[in-house]
């Protein structure tokens, strides 16, 4: 089984970076729920401070376009990906060399331009096949119609439905929500106990 975890971080310069306030809880608790249950179990991990589990092989990348080349590697050869990780969706268009100085951009105003990242779900589900493939979709408003707009576009069999009092937290309510038209709610969990549930879910 395939786990990816925490944010990624997408360079400015040297000493500064974008990046959101994921903690890697959940991913790491699907992963070690993964390696309980007997599986064979790959974690690539955005920077986070948290140990390893026992027994998971773990690969540490940094920003999103170093996670897609990661899980690239190791999809082929999976049964099932869990993304759990928090993708930054843009980068900045340039990193710089040297430190980005104040004198550099002028006085009171400075812009940062973006450019998008990849979507690594959407990389790699072009080649799914049989494989179970569940993300994660934190929302703010109308959080089930987009989430279920998340599961068609990537290619998902469920989609797991949080919200922002998710991030960095032991507990969490999600509503999974399965291509099959399935709904299962879950309200005030552990993150242990939901990855337990997300590990024994089968693609459909
Ligand atoms: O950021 P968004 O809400 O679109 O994330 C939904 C799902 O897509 C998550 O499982 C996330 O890990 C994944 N994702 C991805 N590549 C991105 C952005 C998000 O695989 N560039």
């Amino acid at each position: 089984m395939l786990v990816t975890a925490g944010p990624t971080r997408e360079r400015i310069d040297p000493v500064r970076y974008l990046s959101n306030d994921s903690s890697g809880l959940m991913g790491f608790a699907i992963a070690e729920a993964a390696r309980a249950a007997g599986h064979e179990v790959v974690l690539v991990a955005g920077p986070v401070e948290l140990a390893t589990p026992r027994g998971v092989k773990r690969v540490d990348v940094e920003s999103a376009r170093e996670m897609l080349a990661a899980v690239r590697e190791e999809f082929e050869g999976c049964e099932a990906l869990f993304m759990a990780a928090a993708v930054c969706d843009f980068r900045p268009a340039r990193r710089l060399g040297g430190k980005w100085r104040k004198k550099d951009v002028g006085q009171e105003r400075a812009s940062l331009e973006l450019v998008s990242n990849p979507d690594i779900l959407k990389s790699v589900t072009r080649r799914k096949g049989d494989r179970l493939v569940v993300g994660f979709a934190l929302e703010t408003g109308d959080g089930l119609r987009r989430a279920m707009e998340k599961l068609n576009e990537k290619r998902m069999d469920y989609v797991v439905l949080n919200g922002p009092s998710a991030l960095n937290a032991a507990k969490t309510t999600v509503t999974i929500l399965g291509r099959d038209g399935s709904r299962r709610r879950l309200s005030d969990r552990t993150k242990r106990a939901v990855a337990k549930v997300l590990v024994g879910l089968r693609s459909g």
